[in-house]
C-alpha cells in the first residue's frame, strides 16, 4: 500500500509554466527589511498616510446608508469609479470614453497586468520588455506562454561632472527597432519608469509608436507613476499619440496616485476591441474588486476633477512634497559619495554604490551579482534597506548593472534625516584611519 501510495506521489505537481520563475526578490527583500532595518527606503510605499479627503470618503463608504457598498457591485467596476474614469481620462486623452467598454478596474495594476499579458499573449509570441523593468512583467509573459525580449536603456556620461539624470538612460533606436518582427505582439512601456524614474520624452514615444504601428503590435502601457513627474517634466500618455489609442492599453493604479498602495484598487483605459478581452480574463480570475475602495477612489477622483490643474489638487501637491524628498535624499547621498541618478519620475532613485565597493568585497565566483549582495550587507550592518538594480533585468543582463541600488523616497522626513544619519556616520567611519 505504502509503494503505490508514494508512486501517486512522483508526479511532478508544478506546472510547466512555473518553471524558472519561482525565485521573487520581494520574498527575500521584504523579509530582510522587517528582520534587520531601521530605516526601510526599499519596497515602493508611502510611510505617509493617504491624503485627508481620501480617508473620510472610505469612512463615508464604509459606515454610510448604502449597505450596497458592503455587497458585489459590477464585475469590471463599480458604476461611479468607471463613470469618473471615463470623464477624467477622456479628458487627459482628448476623447469620449464609455465608462462600460473603454475602462476596466482591477485589483492593483498588478491584476491589471497579468489581465493584459494572459489576455494578448499567445504559445511563442514575443513581448518587449526595456530594462530596467518593473520585475513582474517578466514571469507574468512567461506564464501567458510568450517569450520576452529585452531591450536595454543605456546610459550616457553626463557631461561637466554634473550628477547624471534619469534622462541620461535612453534607448539605441537601432537596438529597438531590431528587437520587432512577425512574432512580436507586444511592447510593455513604463513611463515614469520603475526603478530609475526615467519620464520618456516625445520624441522616444514617437519612435516606439512608429515601430508599434509598423510591426502592428500593441503597447502595455503601465503608467501608475504618470503624476509624479518633477522640475515641470510632462507626463505624456503614448496613448494620445498618432494612431496609438486603437493599440494601447494604459494602465494605472490609485495605489500610486492616492498613496495608498493596500487599497489595491487600479484601472485599465483603452478601446474596445481589447478591454473586452481583459474583462474575459477578469470573470475568469478574480472577477471583482472590494467594492467600498472602489466607491472611496471614485470620490478621490471626484474632487480632483474639480481641482483639476488648481493649487489644492493632491495631483499637484503630491509630486511637490516628493520633489522636496527627491532633493532631500539625492543631497544625502552625493554628500557621502553615493552618487544619485537624478529621477524625472516616480518616487524611486538609483544611486552608484562604486565608492563602497572596499566596505564589502566582492566574490568572485558567486552567482550573485555584486548589488544584491552589497543590499544584504547593508541593511544588515546598517540598517538601511534599498533594492539593488540587478533585480530589475534579466538574467542575461543581470550582470552588466551590478553596482546600484534603489532607494525610495516616498517617506516622512525623520525617515529621510534617519537614512541621512546613518549615511553621515557609515561615510566618517570609512574616513577614520
Ligand atoms: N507597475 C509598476 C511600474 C509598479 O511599480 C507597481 C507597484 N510597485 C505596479 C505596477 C503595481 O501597482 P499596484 O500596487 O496598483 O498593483
Amino acid at each position: 500500500l505504502s509503494l503505490s501510495l508514494q508512486a501517486k506521489m512522483s508526479k511532478p505537481v508544478q506546472a510547466r509554466r512555473l518553471e524558472g520563475i519561482d525565485k521573487n526578490i520581494w520574498v527575500e527583500f521584504v523579509k530582510l527589511a522587517a528582520t534587520y532595518s531601521t530605516v526601510n527606503l526599499g519596497q515602493g510605499f508611502p510611510d505617509f498616510p493617504p491624503p485627508d479627503f481620501l480617508k473620510e470618503a472610505l469612512e463615508r463608504a464604509l459606515s454610510g446608508k448604502n449597505h450596497a457598498l458592503h455587497q458585489y457591485t459590477r464585475a469590471f467596476g463599480h458604476p461611479p469609479l468607471v463613470k469618473i474614469l471615463a470623464q477624467f481620462f477622456g479628458k487627459l486623452l482628448g476623447r469620449d470614453l464609455d465608462p462600460m467598454t473603454n475602462v476596466m478596474v482591477t485589483v492593483g495594476a498588478y491584476q491589471a497586468l497579468f489581465c493584459c499579458f494572459q489576455a494578448f499573449v499567445d504559445e511563442g509570441d514575443e513581448v518587449i520588455i526595456i530594462e530596467p523593468f518593473f520585475d513582474c512583467y517578466e514571469p507574468m509573459v512567461k506564464m501567458a506562454g510568450g517569450t520576452p525580449v529585452f531591450v536595454p536603456l543605456r546610459p550616457r556620461t553626463p557631461k561637466d561632472g554634473k550628477l547624471m539624470s534619469s534622462a541620461d538612460w535612453q534607448l539605441d533606436p537601432d537596438e529597438l527597432a531590431s528587437k520587432f518582427n512577425e512574432r512580436t505582439k507586444a511592447i510593455v512601456l513604463n513611463s515614469p519608469n520603475n526603478p530609475l524614474g526615467k519620464v520618456f520624452s516625445r520624441g522616444e514615444l514617437e519612435l516606439i509608436a512608429d515601430l508599434c504601428a509598423k510591426h502592428d503590435v500593441l503597447c502595455i502601457s503601465d503608467e501608475v507613476y504618470e503624476w509624479l513627474v518633477y522640475d515641470g517634466k510632462e507626463h505624456i500618455r503614448i496613448a494620445s499619440l498618432q494612431g496609438m489609442w486603437d493599440r494601447t492599453v494604459t494602465i494605472g493604479s490609485a495605489g500610486k496616485t492616492f498613496s495608498a498602495t493596500g487599497w489595491k484598487v487600479g484601472w485599465t483605459v483603452g478601446p474596445d476591441r481589447l478591454l473586452r478581452h481583459l474583462r474575459t480574463v477578469h470573470q475568469n480570475s478574480v472577477y471583482h474588486c472590494a467594492t467600498v475602495a472602489q466607491d472611496a477612489v471614485a470620490q478621490g477622483f471626484q474632487r480632483e476633477l474639480e481641482l483639476y490643474g488648481k493649487p489644492a489638487s493632491y495631483f499637484i501637491q503630491l509630486p511637490k512634497d516628493l520633489q522636496r524628498k527627491r532633493d532631500c535624499l539625492i543631497q544625502s547621498l552625493d554628500a557621502v559619495g553615493m552618487k544619485p541618478i537624478v529621477p524625472e519620475g516616480t518616487y524611486f532613485l538609483v544611486a552608484d554604490i562604486s565608492k563602497f565597493k572596499s566596505d564589502v568585497p566582492d566574490v568572485p565566483d558567486s552567482d550573485e551579482p555584486y548589488d544584491s549582495r552589497f543590499a544584504k550587507w547593508m541593511v544588515k550592518n546598517k540598517g538601511l534597506a534599498a533594492i539593488p538594480l540587478s533585480a530589475f533585468y534579466s538574467e542575461a543582463h543581470k550582470n552588466n548593472y551590478t553596482h546600484f541600488i534603489r532607494f525610495c523616497f516616498a517617506k516622512e522626513e525623520a525617515t529621510l534625516k534617519a537614512a541621512n544619519d546613518i549615511l553621515q556616520k557609515w561615510k566618517r567611519e570609512k574616513t577614520r584611519p
